[in-house]
């Protein structure tokens, strides 16, 4: 495994939309490992892969200590509800913007064997699942943000 690069906002390559991974093989593995390692490392809950140069429609989230998702050509299958919250990004240092999200997202994909995967999302892990979705159409959180700021320190 191998930290990856994650470009920031100015990079074009996060306003292109990534393909479709047509064959999950060792090597689409392995972006995904040093994913989920740059993600850990940067602290962050999720990185999409266009957040590494590869524009390729997948992503991995862990919003907690349980469970590491990956997702290769993810769809939407059901977003309902509606949460209002801050959100940030890890190719956007620093800043935070509140987003509307939906409060429950139903995904589906392929796993890193290939195999069809369907989760469910709540609160924060459904925000992660719709925010790394938006990378892969070039779509940057702060595009949808109110008031994009740097927090304060006491907060
Ligand atoms: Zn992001």
């Amino acid at each position: 495994m191998a930290l990856r690069n994650i470009v920031t906002e100015e990079d074009p390559v996060l306003r292109k939309k990534s393909r479709q991974v047509t064959e999950v093989n060792d090597r689409i593995r392995t972006i995904l490992d040093d994913m989920a390692e740059t993600m850990h490392a940067a602290y962050g809950v999720g990185l999409a892969a266009p957040q590494v140069g590869i524009l390729r429609r997948m992503f991995v989230v862990q919003v907690d200590d349980e469970h590491l998702y990956e997702l290769i050509n993810p769809e939407i299958v059901e977003a309902d509800g509606d949460q209002y919250g801050e959100e940030g990004c890890l190719s956007v240092p620093g800043y935070v913007g509140l987003v509307h999200r939906p409060e429950h997202v139903k995904i589906r994909g392929l796993d890193r064997n290939g195999k069809p995967v369907e989760y469910e999302g709540e609160g924060l892990l459904a925000r992660a699942f719709m925010h790394e979705y938006d990378h892969l159409d070039g779509i940057i959180y702060t595009d949808k943000a109110d008031n994009v700021h740097l927090p304060k320190d006491d907060e």
